[in-house]
């Protein structure tokens, strides 16, 4: 059984984007830009974006963050959106989620540049991804497929189960597993006999939010496991696999933490760069 290493392929992704980064700067003369907006001063989301900000910067990407009260009216962030999607030497945005409630969470994604939604959730990117063209694609997932690959380069005819159907995960995780030929099965809350549904998956991702939701007899011998759930118990931080128990009979599995969670921000300097390079043909 392998415990997949987020911590480290995210690691060696990292390095592999500082090289590209270093070469880009060498042939263009600039480097890619992210620029976050944080509003409000919810404590996780602090933390998130102060770490995409050193990494960012670990691998010479400029890096910016717009701060605002969670007061702000929709129309300045709107605009400051407009005046990021003109300004060449921004090549990513991203605005934390969640936003106060007083702001449209639909007409702030709109606003972005779709060439420069580096978190892909613009309905461009969401159309093009579905229609298995070219398109930014949300981070986690990414890295979910990124580490999936690692284990099983061809995943063409593998039957896959995706558990939650979030904008954020589940959907686009799907189409990812598609477009590489998967058979894939999404279920949600109104599943039914969701074990039965695991237990058919050769490649198996978690998203829905409950502790140890998937034991270890709703996995079959030899499945990959990926677990994208992050839960604060009484015990620490676990993720939505029970992981002592399915450890036994997956082939490979993510722990929680370690697992997904490194992948999403390299991920999202990936998409900073790519959106860098797009900008440039
Ligand atoms: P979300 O938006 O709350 O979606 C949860 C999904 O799970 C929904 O589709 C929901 O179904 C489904 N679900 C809920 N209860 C279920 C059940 N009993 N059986 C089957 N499906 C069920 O969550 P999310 O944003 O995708 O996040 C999921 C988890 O990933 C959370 O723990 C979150 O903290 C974590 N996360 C981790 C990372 C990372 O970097 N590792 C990034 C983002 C999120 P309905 O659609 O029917 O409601």
């Amino acid at each position: 059984m392998i415990i997949i290493d987020g911590k480290k392929t995210a690691a060696d992704l990292r390095l592999n984007l500082k090289t590209e980064v270093d070469n880009l700067k060498k042939k263009f003369n600039k480097v890619p830009g992210l620029t976050v907006i944080l509003i409000g001063e919810y404590a996780p989301s602090k933390i998130y974006v102060r770490n995409k900000e050193k990494s960012a910067e670990e691998i010479g990407l400029k890096s910016e963050i717009v701060k605002y009260p969670k007061t702000v009216d929709e129309k300045t962030v709107l605009e400051k959106i407009y005046e990021l999607n003109q300004d060449d030497t921004v090549s990513g945005i991203l605005v934390q989620l969640p936003l106060p409630k007083h702001i449209d969470n639909k007409k702030v994604i709109d606003a972005i540049n779709p060439r420069k939604d580096v978190d892909g959730f613009h309905p461009n990117n969401v159309g093009n991804l579905s229609s298995g063209y070219k398109s930014s694609i949300p981070c986690t997932p990414l890295g979910c497929y990124l580490l999936i690959k690692n284990i099983e380069p061809n995943l063409s005819g593998k039957k896959a189960v995706v558990l939650g159907r979030s904008n954020l995960n589940g959907k686009p995780m799907t189409q990812l597993l598609l477009k590489e030929n998967c058979t894939v099965t999404i279920t949600h809350s109104k599943t039914k006999n969701l074990k039965e549904e695991c237990l058919k998956a050769d490649i198996l991702v978690v998203a829905v939010g409950i502790p140890k939701l998937v034991k270890g007899d709703w996995v079959k011998k030899g499945t990959i496991v990926i677990d994208v759930g992050i839960n604060k118990t009484d015990k620490g931080i676990v993720g939505d696999v029970d992981f002592d128990e399915v450890s036994k009979s997956a082939k490979a599995i993510t722990p929680v933490p370690g697992g997904v969670g490194p992948m999403t921000i390299a991920c999202l300097l990936k998409n900073t760069i790519e959106c860098f390079k797009r900008s440039l043909v």
